[in-house]
C-alpha cells in the first residue's frame, strides 16, 4: 500500500516562522510532489505563537486536491509545555489533529538531541526507560492528545534496557487504548542510531493483540474522544 499521509510535519523548522503562504505552501507542494493527499501540521507547541489558522485556511483554499489538518506537537518541555497546554485547550475545536510526545526526562533533560548519548552512557537505562514511560502514560492521560508521536522514541541511541519491560509496555498501552489514540508510526527511527522505526514490530504487535474498545454507534473515534473530554 502506498503511503498517503504525514501527520508529522514541523513547517517552522524547529524555530519561529510565523505561518504564511511563503512558508506553508512549500509543504504542500512536496507533499503532492510525493504523492501524499491527507497532511497535518503539527509544529511542537513552543512555536504555536507563529501558527496561524488563517494562514491553514487560506493553504486550504489554493490546495483543494489535499486534506490539510491543523494540528501541534504537544511534549512536555518543562519551560514551554505549560503554555502549550493552555493553547491547545483553547484552540481545540479549530484543531484537527493533537500529536503528544515526550522530549524530557528527570532533570529536565532534553535526551534525543544530538551528542546526549554521553548522558545515556552515565545514567542508569532501567531508571530512564521506566521514567519515560512514565512521562507517555501522563501523556496519555492528558486528554489533550489523539496521537502518541514515536511511542518509543527512548531507543534513539540504542541503549536497551537490561530488565524485560514487557508488564510495563503492556500497561502503557492499555492506557493508550484505554484513552482510544492512535499510535503513530514514524520512519525517523530509521536515520538515527538505532536505525528502527518508531515504535518496534514488536510494540505494534503488543497493542494489535490489544483489543480496541467498542464506539457507540455512528461515532468516530475522535468525536467520541472529545465528547468525553469536553464533558469531563
Ligand atoms: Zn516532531
Ligand atoms: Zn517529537
Amino acid at each position: 500500500m502506498r503511503l498517503f499521509s504525514d501527520y508529522h510535519l514541523h513547517p517552522q523548522g524547529h524555530r519561529l516562522q510565523p505561518y504564511s503562504q511563503k512558508l506553508l505552501q512549500p509543504w504542500a507542494d512536496h507533499a503532492r510532489k510525493i504523492g501524499l493527499r491527507d497532511i497535518a501540521l503539527t509544529d511542537h507547541d513552543r512555536y504555536h505563537h507563529s501558527v496561524d489558522f488563517n494562514e491553514i485556511e487560506r493553504l486550504r483554499a489554493a490546495n483543494p486536491d489535499l486534506k490539510i489538518r491543523a494540528g501541534i506537537e504537544l511534549d512536555n518541555d518543562p519551560v514551554h509545555s505549560e503554555d502549550g497546554r493552555r493553547w491547545v485547550e483553547k484552540h481545540w475545536d479549530r484543531l484537527d489533529f493533537v500529536l503528544g510526545s515526550v522530549h524530557f526526562l528527570r532533570g529536565d533533560w532534553a535526551f534525543d538531541h544530538a551528542g546526549e548519548e554521553a548522558e545515556f552512557a552515565r545514567r542508569n537505562i532501567d531508571e530512564v526507560y521506566a521514567d519515560y514511560y512514565e512521562r507517555i502514560r501522563a501523556m496519555a492521560r492528558s486528554g489533550l492528545v489523539d496521537c502518541l508521536a514515536h511511542l518509543d522514541l527512548v531507543k534513539i541511541f540504542g541503549f536497551r534496557p537490561t530488565k524485560n519491560l514487557g508488564e510495563l509496555l503492556d500497561a502503557v498501552l492499555g492506557e493508550i487504548r484505554d484513552a482510544n489514540l492512535a499510535m503513530e508510526l514514524s520512519t525517523a527511527g530509521w536515520r538515527k542510531p538505532v536505525g528502527e522505526l518508531y515504535p518496534s514490530d514488536e510494540i505494534i504487535r503488543a497493542r494489535q493483540r490489544k483489543k480496541f474498545r467498542s464506539l457507540p454507534r455512528q461515532m468516530d473515534i475522535r468525536t467520541y474522544n472529545r465528547g468525553k473530554i469536553s464533558s469531563d
